[in-house]
């Protein structure tokens, strides 16, 4: 049985290594199916590879930002900034405190929001500020450090594409001003098959996240299991990372270095390849520093050319729908004419483990074919 579409067809595909289901063979023998030390070593090993203090790691990166919107104390009456173009996650989480967010635009060269973009928008109720680290791309704010600590404004940043990526010198999950939310989901730059972690600025956070993915208990598991009694210090979800699912990160975390190698190489090889090619812009990244998570173009008729790809096997995707124009959203709308713009042009390419470069040619000679259907029509 292949598990695996090894060409183009596919849009997204996790890097493995061979080694995950031994990983995982070894923790179901030995019978850890819950939270365990495994989950534990897991986070260190995060933490490390970072350069951060402490990373607490939950069950998805959905629940790392709802965790840390409430670690945050982020409620009821307030208000986040939030670009719209993002997956549906982001809002969901911010909805899951009872917060409105407050949808801004994004720069249509990098599908990111921008400094000035959160300044306009900012209001006597805006409480936090989410930045999407689009397609691993590091948003940076710091030119607003001074203006959002004086208006009491948290940033949590979404950073479910970005493991790896740098901003300046750093990682990101490094930056002390911002609590920082990955997503180990199957296809991010990092697999648990499901999971997520948040970065925390400071041990008080890092409790705090450890109680809420506990169900509001503090006590350890080996220190539940001496006493006949635990304690419920407050309101918490089941939230944490399983050692199953840690298993998989471990060894995904040993072949870090091939997957950042390996999703350059492959952004390079298109990036050449589309140079010759009229009519698709590609979406820049700065590679030194970005650990690209998706490969995505601008073109013109863009439904036509998704249709016309697509009819040929080619597993082109879209990211995302805008978010301020989906129905459960509608009371949040407002006018974002980039996005909205953007959002009728960007297309993702196959970028995944299993595409070599004669896919990408094939690829790109392919959607060459379909603009000129396209224009021509
Ligand atoms: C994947 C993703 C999430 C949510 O992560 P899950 O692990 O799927 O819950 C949030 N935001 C963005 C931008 C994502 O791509």
């Amino acid at each position: 049985m292949s598990l695996t579409i090894p060409d183009a067809r596919r849009n997204a595909s996790p890097y493995l290594y061979g080694r995950e289901a031994a990983s995982v063979a070894r923790v179901l023998e030995a019978g850890q199916y819950g939270h365990t030390d495994l989950t534990a070593e897991f986070e260190r090993r995060i933490a490390a590879h970072l350069g951060v203090p402490d990373a607490v790691a939950v069950s998805s990166g959905t629940a790392a930002l709802h965790s840390a919107l409430l670690a945050t104390g982020i409620g009821l009456g307030d208000e986040v900034i939030v670009p719209s173009l993002t997956f549906c996650a982001t809002v969901q989480a911010i909805r899951a405190v009872g917060a409105a967010p407050r949808f801004i635009d994004v720069d249509r060269a990098t599908l990111c929001i921008t400094p000035e973009l959160v300044m306009e928008a900012a209001t006597e109720d805006t409480a936090a500020v989410l930045p999407v680290l689009f397609g691993g791309r590091a948003v940076d704010l710091n030119s607003l450090r001074e203006d959002l600590t004086e208006r009491g404004i948290v940033v949590i940043e979404d950073a479910a594409h970005a493991f790896g990526s740098h901003r300046g010198p750093h990682h990101v999950g490094a930056d002390d001003t911002a609590l920082t939310c990955f997503s180990f989901g199957p296809v991010k730059n990092l697999t648990c098959g499901q999971g997520g972690a948040v970065i925390p600025r400071t041990p008080e956070e890092a409790a705090t996240v450890r109680r809420l993915r506990m169900l509001g208990v503090t006590q350890s598991q080996s220190e539940r299991a001496e006493a006949t009694s635990y304690q419920v210090e407050g309101f918490g979800l089941r939230y944490q990372l399983s050692s199953v699912n840690a298993a998989i990160g471990l060894t995904q975390l040993d072949h870090f270095d091939t997957t950042v190698r390996s999703r350059r190489h492959l952004w390079r090889a298109y990036s050449d390849a589309l140079g010759e090619l009229e009519g698709a812009t590609l979406v820049d990244v700065d590679l030194d520093r970005t650990v690209p998570h998706l490969c995505q173009v601008r073109v013109p008729y863009r439904d036509h050319v998704f249709a016309h790809l697509r009819a040929r096997n080619i597993g082109v995707g879209f990211h995302y729908p805008p978010n301020h124009l989906q129905p459960a959203f509608a009371r949040w709308t407002r006018d974002l004419p980039a996005t909205e713009r953007v959002s009728r042009e960007i297309l993702s390419l196959p970028f995944h483990q299993h595409l070599a470069e004669a896919d990408v040619h094939r690829v790109v000679t392919a959607l060459g074919h379909a603009l000129k259907a396209a224009g021509g029509r």
